[in-house]
C-alpha cells in the first residue's frame, strides 16, 4: 500500500477523553493523524480504522499527517486543560497515544513526539501513559528519567502474541523479540513498564511467554477484543479479518474462555500484576487495592 505523509497544523492537540478511555486519563494526545503501521499485524484489528472522522474515507495505513505544531498547541492549551482536568477528573493525565503510533517511522524525521515530551519537561501533566508498538520508544531514554521526576510516567508496550507470523495475517511492524528488549531497557532504567497483550491473539506457548515477560515488565494487561474493543461483544473487531484468522489458528481464541485461561497463566507468573481490559490500561490490577490516599496500589509493588 502506498503511504502518503504530509505536514499539517492543528488548533488543539489535547483531547478530553470520552467513552472507555475516560477511566484511564483525562486527555489523549495524538502527535500524528493516521498510522504507518496500519497495514501490519496490529492494523488488522486496529479500532481506529473504523473512525470515519480520522480516516475520512482513506484506507487505514495509507496516510500519516504530521502535526508539526503539536508542541506549540500543547503549550497554548496547557493551563486551561490542566485546570479542567483537575476540577472534573481529579488529575491531569495524558494517554500518548490512542489513535496513532507516537514512535512510527516518521518520528525519526519530524520528531513531533520528542518535541511534546520536551515541552512536558517544562509543562508536565500529573501523569503520562506512553502506549506504543515500536521498540524505538527507547530512542528517548535520555528524556524519561527527567520526565519521571516531574510526573508519574508509565510505558505500555503492545505484544499481542508470542508468534511473529500468525497464519495468513500480516507480520508485525517489529519483531516481538525487539519489543521485549525495549521493555527490558525501560524497566532497567527504573521506569514502570507494562506489556499490553492487546488485543489478545493466539499464544502458542503461554507458560514460556509470560515467564519471559516477568524479566522485562512490571505488569501485563490482557485485553480480548470481546469486552475490550469499545463495542458490545466485540462487534467492531468482528467487522475485521482478525477473528476469522484467530479462529483458524486456535478456534477457542475468539472466546472469553480463552481470555480467562490466559489470565490464569499470567497470574501465576506475575501475581498481583495482571490487569484485564480497560482496568488494566488504567493501572487497576487484579488483586490490587486503593490505599488511604485513594490511589491504586498494585497487588505487588516493586
Ligand atoms: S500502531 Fe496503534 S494506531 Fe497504529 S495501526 Fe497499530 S494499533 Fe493502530
Amino acid at each position: 500500500m502506498k503511504l502518503t505523509i504530509f505536514q499539517t497544523t492543528v488548533g488543539q492537540i489535547l483531547t478530553r477523553t470520552s467513552g472507555f478511555l475516560q477511566s484511564v486519563s483525562s486527555h489523549s494526545l495524538q502527535p500524528y493523524c493516521g498510522c504507518a503501521l496500519g497495514s501490519s499485524l496490529c492494523g488488522v484489528g486496529c479500532y481506529v480504522r473504523h473512525n470515519i472522522h480520522i480516516t475520512r474515507g482513506r484506507e487505514w495505513g495509507s496516510f500519516v499527517e504530521v502535526r508539526v505544531n503539536a508542541a506549540e498547541a500543547y503549550r497554548s492549551q496547557y493551563s486551561r486543560e490542566q485546570a479542567w482536568a483537575r476540577r472534573s477528573r481529579g488529575k491531569f493525565g495524558i494517554f500518548l497515544s490512542s489513535s496513532t503510533e507516537p514512535f512510527q517511522p516518521a518520528e525519526r524525521k519530524y520528531r513531533v513526539t520528542r518535541s511534546l515530551l520536551e515541552t512536558m519537561l517544562e509543562l508536565p501533566p500529573d501523569f503520562l501513559i506512553v502506549q506504543t508498538h515500536c521498540p524505538q520508544v527507547v530512542d528517548y531514554l535520555d528524556l524519561y528519567p527527567e520526565l519521571g521526576k516531574r510526573m508519574q510516567i508509565r510505558f505500555h508496550i503492545s505484544i499481542e502474541t508470542d508468534t511473529d507470523q500468525l497464519g495468513e495475517l500480516p507480520k508485525p511492524a517489529s519483531p516481538i523479540a525487539k519489543r521485549i528488549v525495549a521493555a527490558g531497557r525501560l524497566r532497567a532504567a527504573g521506569l514502570r513498564t507494562v506489556i499490553t497483550v492487546s488485543p489478545l491473539l493466539p499464544i502458542a506457548k503461554p507458560e514460556e511467554f509470560f515467564a519471559r515477560l516477568t524479566d522485562v515488565a512490571d505488569a501485563v494487561v490482557i485485553d480480548h477484543f470481546i469486552g475490550g474493543d469499545g463495542s458490545a461483544n466485540g462487534a467492531r473487531t468482528l467487522r475485521t479479518a482478525l477473528p476469522l484468522a484467530m479462529g483458524a489458528i486456535d478456534p477457542g481464541s475468539v472466546t472469553l474462555e480463552y481470555r480467562e485461561k490466559i489470565i490464569a497463566i499470567a497470574r501465576r507468573h506475575l501475581p498481583g500484576r495482571v490487569g484485564v481490559n480497560i482496568d488494566g490500561f488504567a493501572g487497576r490490577f487484579l488483586d490490587g487495592r486503593y490505599n488511604a490516599s485513594g490511589n491504586w496500589v498494585w497487588g505487588l509493588e516493586r
